[in-house]
């Protein structure tokens, strides 16, 4: 039997850590994977030329695309929200759009929650409680996440997280084993060539797991787990 995952994350690339094998895994198995994304992910740092893409949220969303197409996700989807960035001051919104920390709660989780409905979602991976490593943005994703499974009565909610780094390990009650997807997972992280390339300055800590030796990257990345939402 086969089932429909919903993933919803952030920004470009927060898919690769802590999703990416179970996304892979659930599409090699037959199951329909859709990965929700809130923003374009436009405040990354990178020296990447921008070429013609123009700016960084439109090339960060084609190394997205790239990346889904790898891990065999079936739909993307943006939700358009601004990056609301890593800075001590979320930035002045842009004119056309807000930053995602400043959508009201029921607006963004209605549009995810329509979602879920369309797809007749079976499972919705969010982020933990605590946003992982704490971004604003993926704090709110959690936030919305959760609203969104209440909208839409999907049951099944499961937040994304690593033990002892970013949750209690008594809290985790799934662990996926993606073994067999850590070359996928690579790859996927690979296409994100602004935030993972050392030669144009991307993010610190993609850029070290891209330059681990791929038996070590197997050893670390070959589990992920979560912790599933009592409601
Ligand atoms: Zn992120």
């Amino acid at each position: 039997m086969s089932w429909t995952l919903v993933v919803f994350q952030a920004h470009p690339d927060d898919e690769i850590v802590l999703t990416a094998g179970t996304m892979a895994r659930a599409a090699d198995q037959g199951h329909r994977v859709v990965l929700v994304v809130a923003t374009d992910g436009g405040l990354g740092r990178t020296r990447l030329e921008l070429g013609p893409y123009g700016d960084l949220g439109r090339l960060r969303w084609s190394e997205l695309t790239k990346s889904a197409g790898l891990l065999g996700v079936h739909r993307l989807v943006g939700l358009g929200y601004a990056d609301s960035g890593a800075g001590p001051v979320v930035p002045a919104d842009p004119a056309d759009r807000c930053r995602f920390v400043r959508a009201p709660l029921d607006e963004a989780a209605g549009r995810l929650a329509e979602i879920l409905r369309q797809e007749c979602a079976d499972v919705l991976i969010i982020d933990d409680p605590g946003g992982g490593y704490g971004h604003r943005d993926h704090v709110r994703a959690h936030q919305v996440g959760a609203r969104a499974a209440d909208l839409a009565g999907t049951t099944c909610v499961l937040q994304a997280t690593i033990p002892v780094v970013y949750s209690s390990a008594r809290l985790v009650t799934h662990r996926i084993d993606v073994r067999r997807y850590v070359a996928v997972k690579r790859s996927a992280l690979a296409a994100h060539v602004s935030q993972s390339s050392r030669a144009v300055g991307g993010d610190r800590m993609l850029v070290r797991c891209l330059a681990l030796p791929p038996l070590v990257f197997g050893w670390l990345f070959g589990s992920e787990w979560f912790i599933g939402r009592k409601r």
